[in-house]
Parts: structure tokens; C-alpha cells; sequence
């Protein structure tokens, strides 16, 4: 039997970097929402028009869009057995959308990547993504603070939540989730 584990974080916390760690060391798709609309942005589709500027503003893209993408990514035959999610939910709405779908077989763990304030903006600042304007990452953590950051106390009434330090190297980060996993 799979995996069904969502990574939770602040943007720049290494969320990404560690999902796809630990998606391939558990055998199990890394579903990623900023990929699937990153790659719909250089595809230049109809969603990828709409999302472009929401994104280069650090905004989130509306609700029933990302829901529509994740519902179709977790229907496909490969997430049966187990998924990673990444970067949704990211509002309540979605959080409840989510744990409707996954109703038979509801998420297991989420682990919350912690890291300090002043580390995520030195951390966003040097990662010089497209959309990484000084005004996006304020925006972007705004963002974070007012509509991500309550779902952790959805998760920890849920009784699935996890904390891991997110400070220190990729290797050592991992080895805590690793070790969080396991337990
Ligand atoms: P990420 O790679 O997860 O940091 O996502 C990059 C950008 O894609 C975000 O800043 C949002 O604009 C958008 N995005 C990704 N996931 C979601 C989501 N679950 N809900 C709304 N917007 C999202």
C-alpha cells in the first residue's frame, strides 16, 4: 500500500526540493499544483494565459481551477496506491475539496516544513525564480500567512500533522522526514 502524504511550508522552505526527494525514494507521483502551472505557462495554454499574471504577482490562482487539475491528477491510475501532494491545498476551500475526494482513503500524514521567518526571505531572495520579484515574495508570504498558514491547525485537529525543522542542509532536512515517516 502507498503513501498519502501532503508537504506543508512556507514558500522557499525547500518544499519542492523535498517532495520530489522523497516521491521517488517512496515510489510514489510527486503532485506538484505550481509545476502543473508552470508547465501549462510555457505551453501557453487557455489556463496558462489566465494563470501567468496571477502567478508573476504571487497571488493565488482561483480555487475550482486548481481543484479541477488536482481531481484529475488523483484520478489517474498511478495515485492510486499513494501520492505526494505539494503546494495543495493552499486555502480552506481547497483543504475541503481535497479531503472530500480523498474520502475513502483520506490523507495519512502532513508534514509541516518549518523555517523561520528571516531565513524564508533570505532563502526567496536567492532562488531567483521568473517570478521572484521582492514585491511577489512579500506578496507570496502574505499570501502564505493569511490563507496556507491556518490549514496547519486543520491538519493538527485532524491529528495527521508533523513537524520537521527545515533548517540545514537538503540531506539532513530529508533525514528528518525520513525519520518523521517512520515513526
Ligand atoms: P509553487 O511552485 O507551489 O510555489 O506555486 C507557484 C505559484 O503557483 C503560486 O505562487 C500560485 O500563484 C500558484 N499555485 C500553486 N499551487 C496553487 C494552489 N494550490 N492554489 C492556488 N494557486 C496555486
Amino acid at each position: 500500500m502507498g503513501r498519502r502524504l501532503l508537504l506543508v511550508g512556507p514558500p522557499g522552505a525547500g518544499k519542492g526540493t523535498q517532495a520530489q526527494l522523497l516521491a521517488k525514494a517512496i515510489g510514489i507521483p510527486h503532485v506538484s499544483t505550481g509545476e502543473m502551472l508552470r508547465d501549462h505557462v510555457s505551453r501557453e495554454t487557455p489556463l496558462g494565459k489566465r494563470a501567468r499574471a496571477i502567478m508573476e504577482a504571487g497571488d493565488l490562482v482561483p480555487d475550482e481551477i486548481v481543484i479541477a487539475m488536482v481531481t484529475e491528477r488523483l484520478a489517474e491510475d498511478d495515485a492510486v496506491c499513494g501520492f505526494l501532494l505539494d503546494g495543495f491545498p493552499r486555502t480552506a476551500v481547497q483543504a475541503e475539496a481535497l479531503a472530500e475526494q480523498v474520502a475513502e482513503a483520506p490523507l495519512e500524514i502532513v508534514i509541516n516544513l518549518d523555517v523561520d521567518e528571516d531565513e524564508i526571505v533570505k532563502r526567496n531572495v536567492a532562488r531567483g525564480r521568473d517570478d521572484d520579484t521582492e514585491e511577489t515574495i512579500r506578496n507570496r508570504l502574505l499570501v502564505y500567512r493569511t490563507q496556507t498558514e491556518p490549514l496547519i491547525a486543520y491538519y493538527e485537529d485532524h491529528g495527521i500533522l508533523r513537524r520537521v525543522d527545515g533548517l540545514g542542509t537538503v540531506e539532513e532536512v530529508f533525514g528528518r522526514i525520513v525519520a518523521e515517516l517512520a515513526r
